[in-house]
């Protein structure tokens, strides 16, 4: 996905498990690390992201 204030590519590994850190009780979005943004993660990359996860292991 692109993040939706610079179109910078997102990874799913951006996510962070208990959230990003930067949101007091954490947050299910993706800071982007080039400006700040965060964008909500979607459905379909979260469910990619857990498959995938779960392939390695
Ligand atoms: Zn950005
Ligand atoms: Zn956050």
């Amino acid at each position: 996905m692109k993040c939706t204030f610079c179109e910078h590519e997102l990874t799913p590994e951006m996510l962070r498990e208990k959230g990003c850190g930067g949101c007091l009780g954490g947050c299910r979005k993706i800071h982007c690390p080039y400006c700040g943004q965060e964008n909500p993660i979607v459905p379909e990359l979260l469910e990619k992201f857990l498959k995938d996860d779960k392939h390695k292991a």
